[in-house]
């Protein structure tokens, strides 16, 4: 199976999984959305009320600071993969819980295997706790560090520096490094397959 046959059998799965009980406020699950060969991707929390309408992620005012986000850099949301650590909304946008990040984290996995990103982003504390298990954000946001073999960042939820409006300047210069740090890997490795990319590992939950 190529990337793209994966991400789409990934998108499958998610549409009728049952394995944690988000799956009973589903309307639409959202499996993320970009190219099989981005080299970012993001990773945010999980479906809110319009992702959950439209099975889209980062539909509503959050998603749209990410676009004016990936503007800053010259980008678009086409050009990278935008997921989540749930596939499913959870009830009246409550915090996904342990199980239910655990439960979801096989279909995460998978695409990130699949597109093997140059740089993942994530977005928020429950995207940051898959790799940086009891930091701060407050103290780690916007440093990068190697996992797996490969380049990780922690940032703010834009959807904290909505309603935070100091976050705003935070969350713009922590993006103002992310070209450096594409570049940095492109120059560096040639691929960061991560061969290490196993599951088991990721899943820390
Ligand atoms: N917030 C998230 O974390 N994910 C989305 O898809 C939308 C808003
Ligand atoms: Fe399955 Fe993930 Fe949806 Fe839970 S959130 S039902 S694990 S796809």
């Amino acid at each position: 199976m190529n990337s793209e046959e994966e991400l789409a059998a990934v998108a499958r799965e998610v549409e009728t999984c049952t394995d944690c009980k988000l799956h009973l406020s589903r309307k639409k699950a959202v499996p993320g959305e970009g190219p099989a060969n981005a080299d970012l991707m993001f990773v945010g929390e999980g479906p809110g009320f319009h992702e959950n309408e439209q099975g889209r992620p980062f539909v509503g005012a959050a998603g749209r600071f990410l676009e004016e986000l990936l503007a800053s850099i010259g980008l678009t949301r086409e050009d990278v993969f935008i997921g989540n650590v749930v596939k499913c909304r959870p009830p009246g946008n409550r915090d996904p819980q342990a199980n239910e990040i655990k439960a979801c984290a096989k279909y995460l996995d998978r695409q990130i295997r699949a597109i093997d990103p140059k740089v993942i982003i994530t977005l928020g504390r429950f995207s940051m706790g898959r790799y940086f298990p009891n930091a701060k954000i407050s103290a780690i946001h916007g440093q990068e560090r190697v996992i797996n073999g490969r380049l990780v960042v922690p940032m703010y939820h834009p959807a904290a520096a909505l309603h935070q409006p100091s976050l705003r300047r935070v969350v713009e210069e922590d993006f103002a490094r992310l070209p450096e740090l594409i570049a940095q890997q492109r120059n560096s490795a040639p691929s960061p397959q991560a061969a290490q990319d196993d599951p088991e590992q990721l899943s820390l939950f």
